[in-house]
């Protein structure tokens, strides 16, 4: 089945409104006209959220929120829902980062939560999972997988996950200029494929995308997308500039 890749950027807690808007703006220039065959998103900071809509409306680039809440609204300070990112214009959310499960505690189980959330709101939801550099030692790397990807999808059906993305991060990787090689990457992406055609079937498996992160850069990006199971990349520090950003999005051109 043809995929079609999906390059994305979080931008994690960097760029004010002004830096953000500015970066999306130049992003908007260099991706005119828009490359073919290939999705675009940044994921801003939520404070960002509404100004880098606003500028890159009618673009290539669509827009995708670092986390949100299980919650439609309520009591719960400090949270952000489904529906405020869909009213700032988000189409994706980034979901169960390692940063969120090792910094703030996230649990598989609040990660599903948020899934199924982003799911009923009809948020396409970026699942990420990744084992950290002891456990790769320890040679769990596959049971963490397992865990992660069936713990994350649970009580929902192949149908309500159609437009999932997978985001294999392994966390050693995430910020430390260490990157998988091509063959770790292809091995976890391949392993990754079959505990979702195990769990919910052949077709799913065959369709979903499922995205490399961990230093990712442009003179990287060529290498590992070109790995059967690497259906696009994940990106945190190389998409801050949007010089590199671009770099990573044409790097087939
Ligand atoms: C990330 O934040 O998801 C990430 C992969 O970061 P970096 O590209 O900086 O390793």
């Amino acid at each position: 089945m043809n995929r079609r890749p999906l390059i994305a950027g979080n931008w994690k807690m960097y760029k004010t409104c002004e830096e953000a808007a500015e970066t999306a703006k130049k992003l908007t220039e260099f991706l005119s006209p828009p490359p073919e065959n290939i999705d675009i998103m940044i994921a801003p900071a939520f404070t960002a959220l509404s100004t880098v809509a606003s500028v890159i409306q009618g673009s290539c680039i669509a827009l995708g929120a670092q986390n949100m809440s299980w919650e439609k609204e309520g009591a719960f300070t400090g949270e952000i829902s489904a529906p405020m990112l869909i009213s700032c214009g988000c189409h994706y959310v980034i979901i169960g980062h390692s940063e969120r499960r090792h910094l703030f505690g996230e649990t598989d189980e609040v990660v599903n939560r948020k899934i199924k959330a982003a799911i009923r709101h009809n948020l396409i939801p970026v699942l990420c999972v990744g084992e950290t550099e002891e456990e790769r030692e320890q040679k769990k790397t596959f049971s963490v997988l397992d865990k992660q990807t069936e713990k994350g999808v649970e009580e929902l059906s192949s149908t309500e996950l159609a437009t999932l993305v997978v985001a294999y991060e392994p966390v050693w990787a995430i910020g430390t200029g260490k990157t998988a090689t091509v063959d770790q990457a292809q091995e976890a992406h391949a392993y990754l494929r079959g505990v979702i055609e195990k769990k919910l079937g052949n077709h799913l498996a065959k369709s979903i995308r499922i995205l490399y992160g961990g230093s990712v850069k442009p003179n990287n990006i060529e290498s590992l997308l070109k790995m059967p199971d690497v259906d696009g990349a994940l990106v945190g520090g190389a998409s801050l500039q949007a010089e590199s950003f671009r770099d990573l999005v044409l790097y087939n051109q």
